[in-house]
């Protein structure tokens, strides 16, 4: 490898990656003032004038009086050699065309803007006419952080008072106004603040973490721990080392509701709250902390899954907390998982990796015990919260009339719970009211009209939705097949039925619906979590949403309505799916003081996940999930890879399926066999029909070489879509 230049002069010629798809970088020369390699630039291309990064030399090889000047390097911090790596080797692993993956890593807005200005605040040099207890707060924040430039909305929130006694104090000058660039560093993180007496446990794993992070070297952990053993505590511990050593941690959440509690926590611990990235945030901040993270002016960053492609400065820590979460897998666009992509990121800038999980995936167990991860184990819950008692209710015993779905035993257990001031949860993974709308008279079942889907009726927001595409209308009061009026009737159960029941069963409950689609906000659903946590309702009742890490200390008694719902799949993953979800929302019951109970509805009590779930050994089930699968030779002990081919016309997806079918020889080279074509099993999405392939290889087999050249080979037309998705954790 040749080693880069430190800069280039202007006229030099340079390579630039532009975000469009063009498949390789182009050759301009180095503006007036030269540039430095990874500068971020604007290029002329064609009549347009594009994003792109100085990638390299320029290639030349053409006539050179023709290259064109790069118009102008922007204003934020070159892109490291590092990050170029990264971006180079996730894109090589996902078979994702570099403009594409690049784009994930420029996903800020107005990044080529001129810096802005904005108004802060600090401590002026008057003292005010008159005090009241509005300003003495305001005084009290400015005079306690006296080089601090406050916006004012961190001055009104952390003094309490309103933006007009700020401005009043400024008239006054006893508060100080000036203009700033908008994007200001974030309040530095004290890791001495405030940390927790750890119990012996936690603080033996806070401390092997901690001398794994001071070698500033790659490595990945497992933190494995049940709900509420102090995995947050622990790992915010090795955060807390990250900032000793003057490097940047990033902290993975699979769903943004949960970061409002956790915001919270590391304001506890460190004295100020972290950079956050996620779709929720504002674009001005997603802007500020993008450019931060490049010079150092934000310490930790909190985020979804898109964190990872960040510019930071000197990445020390990731933790992946709740690592088994399906949601780390991006399913559209580039095809990537969060997790695997974050320790590729580790491995290259020298940075630690923390998987978090009370139920990890298979394949981390599986790493751990092969010795590429170190493992660490939280075996008891903090306090005197105990795990919960795990039992199955038969529903082959119970007696239940139709369209009910709360078994005599699991309303008689909520109502006792009610009775003595606590909090019960009824859990159902589906959203909606229900899953599917027939008609009585033809028998017909509503589907969407662009995929191979049924509507989904959700009566909350008064329309049916088809959960594949999203699409949505108005509840129909006619048949739409046979156009019988008023015979529609809807069948199965959704959380909005469940509802409904619910509050037919008890009448006096308090009764809080949680699921995705029926907040309009990110922050509204975070303001009904916290006022749960409070005590604000006696019932919750949730989809998958409520599985995910919230504390709710009066919670005693989960209830899950459906825990085959699950098992039916042919999903390689469907019994460590349940085996985790049943586990997670289990662990939601009883994290405070009072013990807790989880209720699982079932019609297979003898099901061996669900005797897994109930007996507790979880080290037996995963070993016998990994030799289920090592014997079959499927992910993690053999590789995977999804086709999935599809057009407006089927004919067209299984012709290419076909060819490419009886085209493997680049497969077969590398001891690779091909599968298909099939239809997809959801064979229509969106009006495109869905054919699938299914690529197995051994383990250690340099899969994706053989499948780029495998697929160059294909003529494909502009009407045909083709994606590759390695690893694939879903086989819609
Ligand atoms: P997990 O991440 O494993 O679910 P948490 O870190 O969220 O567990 O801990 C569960 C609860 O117990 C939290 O409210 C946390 O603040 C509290 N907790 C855990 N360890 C300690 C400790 N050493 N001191 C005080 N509180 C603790
Ligand atoms: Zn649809």
């Amino acid at each position: 490898m040749t080693v880069p230049p430190e800069f280039y002069d202007e006229g030099a010629l340079v390579g630039v990656m532009t975000t469009q798809p063009l498949g390789r970088a182009l050759d301009y020369r180095a503006p007036e003032g030269g540039c430095y390699p990874g500068a971020f630039v604007e290029v002329p291309l064609g009549p347009r004038k594009v994003l792109g990064v100085v990638w390299g030399p320029g290639q030349g090889g053409f006539d050179l009086k023709k290259a064109r000047s790069i118009i102008r390097v922007l204003d934020v911090a070159p892109m490291r050699e590092e990050m170029q790596i990264f971006l180079t080797r996730a894109a090589d692993y996902t078979l994702t065309p570099m403009p594409a993956m690049l784009r994930l890593a420029t996903r800020a807005p107005g990044l080529g803007d001129a810096p802005s200005m904005r108004k802060v605040y600090r401590l002026g040099h008057c003292a005010p006419s008159r005090m009241t207890d509005a300003r003495a707060r305001v005084l009290e924040v400015l005079e306690a952080q006296r080089d601090q430039l406050f916006t004012l909305k961190e001055l009104t929130d952390e003094a309490g008072t309103s933006a007009s006694v700020i401005k009043g104090l400024v008239a006054q000058g006893v508060v100080a106004e000036q203009d700033t660039p908008r994007d200001l560093p974030f309040r530095r993180l004290d890791p001495a603040h405030a940390g927790k007496d750890l119990t012996e446990d936690q603080a033996r794993c806070a401390d092997a973490l901690q001398v794994s992070v001071a070698t500033c070297t790659y490595g990945t952990t497992l933190l494995r721990g049940v709900t509420g053993s102090g995995k947050t505590e622990v790992y915010l511990e090795a955060v807390a080392e990250a900032l000793r050593q003057n490097r940047q941690a990033l902290v993975l959440l699979p769903e943004i509701a949960l970061t409002a509690q956790f915001l919270t926590r590391v304001e506890a611990r460190f004295g100020a709250k972290p950079a956050e990235w996620h779709s929720g945030v504002t674009m001005t901040e997603r802007r500020r902390t993008w450019k931060m993270v490049g010079e150092g002016g934000a310490q930790l960053v909190v985020g979804a899954r898109s964190a990872l492609f960040l510019p930071y400065r000197d990445l020390g820590l990731i933790v992946v907390d709740e690592e088994h979460d399906s949601s780390y897998k991006q399913e559209e666009g580039v095809l990537y998982n969060a997790r695997d992509m974050a320790v590729l990121r580790a491995s290259i800038c020298g940075a630690q990796v923390v998987l978090a999980s009370a139920t990890p995936s298979l394949e981390t167990w599986s790493n751990a015990e092969a010795g590429k991860y170190t493992r660490l184990d939280l075996p008891a819950r903090f306090g005197a919260a105990v795990m919960p008692d795990i039992r199955a209710i038969d529903m082959r015993g119970e007696d239940l009339p139709g369209a009910r779905w709360v078994s005599p035993t699991l309303t008689r257990a909520v109502k006792t719970r009610i009775a003595r001031g606590e909090q019960a949860m009824l859990f159902i993974n589906r959203r909606g009211y229900a899953p599917v709308t027939l008609c009585r008279a033809c028998g017909n079942q509503i589907g969407c009209e662009h995929c191979d889907a049924s509507m989904v009726e959700h009566r909350f927001l008064k329309r049916l939705m088809c959960h594949q595409c999203g699409e949505t209308r108005p509840m129909p009061t006619v048949c739409p097949s046979c156009g019988a009026e008023d015979r529609l009737a809807p069948v199965g159960p959704g959380v909005e039925r469940l509802a409904e029941e619910a509050a037919e069963l008890f009448p006096e409950a308090r009764i809080a619906t949680l699921s995705s689609d029926m907040f309009g906000s990110a922050r509204a659903l975070k303001e009904q979590i916290a006022l749960i946590a409070e005590g604000g309702a006696d019932i919750i009742i949730g989809t998958q949403l409520v599985a995910k890490g919230h504390n709710f200390p009066l919670l005693t008694l989960v209830g899950v309505i459906d825990a085959d719902l699950g098992l039916q799949g042919s999903d390689l993953r469907a019994a460590e799916r349940t085996f985790q979800l049943m586990r997670q929302v289990a662990g939601r019951a009883g994290r405070a003081q009072k013990p807790g109970t989880a209720m699982l509805q079932t019609f297979q009590p003898d099901h061996p996940v669900i005797r897994a779930i109930l007996s507790g050994d979880e080290e037996g089930f995963w070993r016998a999930e990994a030799d289920g699968r090592r014997h079959a030779g499927v992910p993690p002990f053999g590789r995977m890879a999804g086709i999935i081919l599809s057009a407006p016309d089927a004919q067209e997806a299984f012709d290419l399926g076909t060819w490419l079918a009886r085209n493997d020889a680049p497969l077969r080279a590398v001891g690779a066999e091909v599968y298909g074509p099939a239809a997809a099993p959801i064979a229509r999405i969106r009006g495109r029909h869905r054919v699938r392939l299914l690529v197995k290889a051994p383990k250690g087999v340099a899969l994706q070489p053989a499948i780029a050249q495998w697929i160059a080979g294909a003529r494909s037309s502009n009407n045909l879509r083709l994606s590759v998705d390695i690893d694939p954790q879903s086989f819609y």
